[in-house]
């Protein structure tokens, strides 16, 4: 005997640590136990992206219904019933925690609806008081919503409450600057909450392209965001009519609810990991290689835990390879190369892969393909919102560094073209690919000449 209880102990139940146990026992036979505290499927399922698109769903209807009537439909809207929206939406997350429960049983994974800490190297206790000994940890905690620390910062929600309101606000202060931020910025407003959103910074989205940014950041303001910017909470008090808001300019506001969207954190409090010797750094993240493994040769770490691209796909992949890697035989890294993003915006959405204009500018010198534009489903009901497409070249090797696309739909676009650029596309292959007409994408295969070079 080993004297190990399993081979493979995953503490945590979300999007990478599911996908590690279930290949480790599934597919290569190890003996896998996993633990979760809360509910199985992890922030992206229960709290995240899974709820946040629906919730995008259906912040977008006001807007299609106004379209119907443009193009001929007796359409009229009535008010919208968040409790009934909720229940369909928990129901949704009871089925889809309900499918990662079964598929973890299929694959054999014992799992232990607890928390687990490391009580020493190799030796798992949790809150049970009962204890494992496994040869090989899989930290896969995820993160958690940072909020800053200011008078009434106990006041702000985040992401977390969101979709478990009991009422949705009247009026609502969203902020941040980032993905979550702009995208429930976004989604408040279209369910016809009354949204100010304060970001400290000069335009949303920083590290993002720089006109894509302007475009999301006037999309917000057209769509009836208050956008400030520049802007930020000094104290939050609570008083009869609501909470009110106290900015670092000295004036005031008052809100039913103030969202903080600014950052999470990795989650690594508590579990025993500097005792252990594993290093974290500034941020609490755990340090790992390109294999996921940490500073001591037992315990790995995948997905937000470790702070490296936190997106869902990613932390999958992180996953599938420690479990091959480790106990497939089959050794490989996960690749954090041109990792394709959509931030959930309405009625436009940023779809982006590669380098933005400024990154590629810095590394030599580039072509700027870009067309804005009216597209013709919103143009033909008199809407507003602009599309833009765009392409970064590099004018040596003519590959396309990176594309970024804001417009309805963008987020199943750039999934395409994150093939092409993956596979080292230049601006001549997509020049000689055929147009698809009419659509919005076709004007990534049509522009001849470049906006700008240098
Ligand atoms: P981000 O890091 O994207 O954005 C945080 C925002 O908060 C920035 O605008 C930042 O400003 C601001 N901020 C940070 N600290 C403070 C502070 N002390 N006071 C005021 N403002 C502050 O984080 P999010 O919370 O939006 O999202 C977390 C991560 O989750 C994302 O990075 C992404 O990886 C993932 N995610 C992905 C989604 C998707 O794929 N669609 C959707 C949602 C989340 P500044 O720019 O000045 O630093």
């Amino acid at each position: 005997m080993s004297g190990f209880d399993v081979d493979l102990f995953v503490i945590g139940g979300g999007s990478g640590g599911v996908r590690a146990a279930r290949i480790a026992a599934g597919e290569h036979g190890a003996r896998v136990a996993l633990a979760e505290e809360y509910r199985m499927g992890g922030t992206c399922v229960i709290r995240g992206c899974v709820p946040k698109k629906l919730m995008v769903f259906a912040s977008g209807f006001p807007a299609a219904m106004a379209e119907a009537r443009a193009y001929g439909w007796q359409v009229t809207t009535g008010g919208f019933d968040w409790t009934a929206f909720r229940l369909k939406l928990d129901a949704e997350l009871d089925r889809l925690e309900a499918a990662y429960r079964a598929g973890l049983k299929g694959a054999g994974v014992a799992v232990y609806n607890t928390r687990a800490v490391i009580e020493e190297p190799q030796l798992v206790r949790l809150a049970t008081g009962e204890r494992l000994r496994a040869r090989h940890i899989l930290v896969a905690t995820g993160g958690r919503p940072f909020v800053p620390e200011f008078p009434g910062a106990e006041h702000a929600i985040t992401s977390n409450e969101i979709f478990k309101l009991e009422a949705l606000p009247g009026t609502a202060l969203v902020v941040g600057g980032g993905f979550i931020s702009c995208e429930f910025a976004s989604i408040l407003n279209g369910l016809g909450v009354k949204v100010t959103q304060y970001y400290r910074g000069t335009q949303v989205l920083r590290g993002f392209d720089d006109e894509a940014r302007a475009h999301i950041g006037g999309q917000l303001v057209e769509a009836g965001v208050d956008l400030r910017l520049g802007a930020d909470v000094a104290a939050i008090e609570r008083r009869p009519g609501g909470l009110c808001v106290r900015g670092i300019d000295g004036g005031e506001a008052v809100f039913d609810a103030v969202v903080y969207a600014t950052g999470r954190v990795p989650n690594t409090a508590g579990l025993g990991l500097e005792a252990a010797g594993v290093k974290l750094g500034r941020r609490g993240e755990i340090l790992v290689d390109g294999w996921s493994q940490s500073s001591v040769p037992w315990l790995h770490a995948v997905g937000d835990v470790t702070d490296r691209i936190n997106l869902t796909p990613v932390a999958i992949r992180e996953g599938h390879a420690y479990a091959d890697t480790v106990f497939g035989g089959t050794p490989r890294q996960p690749d954090h190369e041109l990792v394709a993003s959509a931030v959930f915006t309405q009625p436009c959405e940023l779809g982006t892969v590669g380098l933005t204009e400024e990154e590629a500018r810095a590394a030599g010198p580039v072509e700027i393909y870009a067309t804005s534009f009216r597209p013709m489903r919103g143009a033909f009901a008199g809407r507003s919102h602009r599309v833009l497409m765009k392409l970064v070249v590099s004018a040596e090797t003519r590959k396309v560094l990176g594309c970024h696309i804001v417009a309805p739909e963008a987020g199943e676009m750039i999934q395409m073209v994150a093939i092409a650029i993956k596979m080292g596309a230049s601006k001549e292959d997509f020049d000689r690919t055929c147009a698809v007409h009419p659509s919005m994408a076709e004007e990534l295969v049509t522009m001849r000449k470049p906006a700008r070079a240098g």
